[in-house]
């Protein structure tokens, strides 16, 4: 028998040695969720564009495509920020599905690297398997309306990126080695997080850079102190950050 110490040592570093088990029940949900997923994201992203097509407003995507871009990128920061900062690993229904693994991402950040891709993307493939329907279902009640097939094509194509982030993170986390050339070109051109930007969040007190599907937020809004100043104001409000 090991003892706990020995089984430490034999732990790699960034590793916390545990496994990902997120029970059955969720487990379950998780799978459905990304085999269910691409589904919804075509039917969303074909009627939005037959839609755009009837209304003659396909140049529309060029707007949507850079919003989307830009907003997912943004989402993650906010979401990332509000659970490295905000609550505890006991708050209702975020606690232990966010907020535990954001942080627990700071001690053992290579933990990421061998969760399966079901547990890495399927919480946000998750999210899209209740609101993609819904933007589905809209975009067939009202095909004339540039509004909603608007909306409808710039929301596929973020919760798309948003869904991807964790795997891009993933990427980022990964040695070098087993990551391909293909992955390695886009991170240098920041087309996905790029390794050396988001290793400036992994030193203390990981209070920037906080966007990761990209990144490229995050110079802007370090630069304005975005994410201080919000927590400034939340102070006043009597609202105070846990960490
Ligand atoms: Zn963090
Ligand atoms: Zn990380």
């Amino acid at each position: 028998m090991l003892s706990e110490q020995k089984k430490m040592q034999l732990i790699p570093e960034g590793y916390s040695g545990e496994e990902e088990d997120p029970g059955l029940v969720m487990s379950i949900i998780l799978h459905a969720s990304v085999i269910a997923f691409p589904f919804l994201f075509v039917a969303t992203i074909a009627y939005s564009l037959i839609n755009m097509y009837h209304q003659n407003t396909l140049w529309f995507l060029l707007l949507s495509l850079p919003i989307a871009w830009v907003a997912s990128d943004f989402l993650t920061g906010i979401v990332h920020w509000l659970c490295d900062t905000y609550g505890t690993v006991n708050t209702p229904l975020f606690g232990q599905t966010l907020i535990r693994n954001f942080r627990s991402h700071h001690t053992y950040p290579k933990d990421l690297c061998i969760s399966p891709f079901v547990f890495t993307v399927g919480h946000v493939a998750l999210v899209g398997l209740f609101t993609l329907p819904l933007a589905i279902s809209v975009l067939i009640k009202y095909p004339s309306s540039l509004i909603a097939s608007s909306i409808g094509f710039t929301y596929g194509m973020i919760i798309l990126l948003t869904a991807l982030t964790n795997q891009f993170h993933k990427w980022a986390h990964l040695e070098p080695e087993k990551v391909s050339n293909t992955i390695k070109f886009l991170q240098k051109h920041k087309v996905i997080l790029n390794p050396e930007h988001h290793n400036i969040h992994h030193t203390r007190p990981f209070s920037n850079n906080y966007c990761i599907t990209h990144g490229l937020n995050n110079p802007f809004l370090e630069k304005i102190h975005f994410f201080r100043k919000i927590e400034n104001m939340l102070a006043k409000l009597g609202i105070n950050k846990s960490t």
